[in-house]
């Protein structure tokens, strides 16, 4: 695995979607996703100058942000139990995969006793697929305006994870929908939501096009991951 070569590549691909879609590159922040992945390829990666990283379960975290070094930002992104909140909250810069009213609540709390203020995304299952966590478009709408009634809960946009297919471009019209759910969202608001979490190895170039502003990257950066030594669905979204 040639990480520096895999980023250049990846950085090159980026610019090319972006000059499709006529935006900037500097629109669209690249997440290292680092679940399974060593925590020296982290700081590796951290030393070719990635500074956004994207785990999925709270203690494999934990572990490698205390061992990288402090410039790193990093993003708890899949499913959240409420159970580890209060060390989500303690570690993470943004909690991408806000999914209920419940959950959102429990953030709110450990925030307020740590005396944070805590940027979430909200996540949507813009397929709506039973497998999948995230609200259904209809059902963020209703419970949109009481997530961003708590106070130390600073709503910043939406993130999916559409359906894989081996096809990019039939995963496009997620994209649209999930773009056009965050401008109905900031009507509802009446505020701007800056970030549009779309995006994977396997369709990232689809989700710029289509507006994406954080692609959350792994294979392609850090090649096939292992698989887990146990299954998941503890704290991840389970996209192992
Ligand atoms: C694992 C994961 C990714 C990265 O997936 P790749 O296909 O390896 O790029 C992105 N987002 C979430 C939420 C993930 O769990």
């Amino acid at each position: 695995m040639d990480l520096a070569a895999n980023l250049k590549g990846v950085r090159k691909r980026i610019e090319a979607a972006c000059e499709r879609a006529g935006r900037s590159p500097e629109t669209v922040e690249l997440m290292a996703v680092t679940k399974t992945v060593p925590v020296e390829t982290v700081c590796a990666a951290g030393e070719l100058g990635l500074r956004l990283f994207g785990e999925n379960r709270v203690q494999e975290a934990a572990l490698k942000i205390s061992s990288c070094p402090g410039n790193l930002r990093w993003h708890m992104i899949g499913h959240l139990q409420t159970n580890k909140c209060r060390e989500a909250v303690r570690l993470f810069s943004m909690i991408q995969g806000v999914d209920s009213l419940r959950l959102a609540n429990e953030i709110q709390h450990h925030a307020q006793t740590l005396s944070k203020t805590i940027p979430i995304l909200i996540e949507v299952n813009v397929a709506v697929e039973s497998s999948k966590f995230g609200y259904k478009p209809e059902s963020l709408l209703n419970e949109l305006e009481a997530i961003n009634a708590l106070p130390r809960l600073e709503i910043h946009g939406l993130m999916a994870i559409p359906p894989w297919t081996p096809e990019p471009e039939n995963t496009r019209p997620y994209f649209r929908r999930l773009r056009e759910l965050k401008s109905t969202c900031e009507q509802v608001l009446g505020a701007p939501l800056p970030v549009l979490s779309m995006g994977m190895s396997g369709d990232f170039e689809v989700a710029i096009e289509e507006g994406s502003t954080l692609i959350r990257i792994g294979t392609a950066l850090f090649g096939p991951r292992a698989a887990r030594s146990k299954p998941a669905k503890t704290d991840s979204d389970s996209i192992e």
